[in-house]
């Protein structure tokens, strides 16, 4: 064997071995539990706990604020005397407290014709491990008195010391951009802040489920997603547009 061959043979050696190395990677992805997490996900904060099985992924989440608010105890260092522009402001009675919420979501959304209503209490979850919930204070009531005890990060606790957003979470979209990620909703479909291609979307730019299928800074082949908009409906419309996944706390 002249130095050539050698050189060559050597050459094969290694692809040989990579495709048996890359074989290898596949099958441990495939059959054990830890399917590979879109990047995607990796938005969410470090505090948030995400993993998949392929199917769904699973979001853990204590639902505590990373962002200063009123809502903490005035002892807690995370407590901030509101400091927002809204005159009406008023602090409800409610605290914030730990949960243990597991959001599990699609991995591969899909539509779903009968377009189920969101619930009261979480329908999504947000970068920060918030819950999101729809437009309404009760079945059917507008968040009329409820927008006035928005904390200065567009949030408040309720009964339940859970802390949560019905609009724009402004730290989120404050700390980013105003087309940040935001979150997601039960369906798996991705919620962005209100700008988009440098317009500011308001609802009526949007479905009846408050959003619209495009290209996305995370899904460069185009998704459907929703958008926080300042006007009602906020976040989501008039019900879910894909199938829904499953919170408990
Ligand atoms: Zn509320
Ligand atoms: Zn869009």
């Amino acid at each position: 064997m002249n130095s050539k061959n050698i050189a060559k043979a050597a050459s094969l050696l290694f692809i040989i071995i990579c495709l048996a190395c890359k074989k290898d990677a596949a099958n441990t992805s495939n059959s054990v539990s830890t399917a590979a997490l879109p990047d995607v996900f990796k938005k969410f904060n470090t505090t948030v706990s995400i993993s998949t099985d392929g199917t769904y992924i699973t979001i853990k989440s204590d639902g505590i604020p990373d962002h200063k608010s009123c809502y903490f105890s005035t002892s807690d260092s995370r407590y901030q005397a509101y400091n927002g522009t809204n005159p009406l402001f008023s602090k409800n009675p409610n605290s914030i407290g730990t949960h243990s919420f597991v959001f599990k979501i699609p991995a591969s959304p899909s539509v779903n014709a009968a377009h189920e209503a969101t619930p009261l209490g979480p329908i999504g979850v947000a970068i920060n491990g918030v819950p999101m919930y729809n437009q309404y204070a009760g079945p059917g009531t507008p968040l009329t008195n409820e927008v006035n005890s928005f904390d200065q990060y567009n949030g408040h606790p309720d009964q339940s010391a859970t802390y949560h957003y019905h609009v724009e979470p402004w730290y989120i979209t404050q700390n980013n951009t105003k087309s940040a990620l935001v979150g997601f909703l039960l369906d798996g479909y991705p919620v962005y802040g209100p700008l988009e291609n440098g317009k500011t979307l308001i609802s009526a730019d949007l479905d009846t489920y408050h959003g619209h299928t495009g290209v996305t800074a995370d899904y460069p082949n185009g998704i459907y997603h929703y958008h926080t908009t300042a006007d009602a409906p906020y976040i989501n419309g008039a019900g879910f547009y894909g199938t829904k996944g499953s919170v408990t706390q």
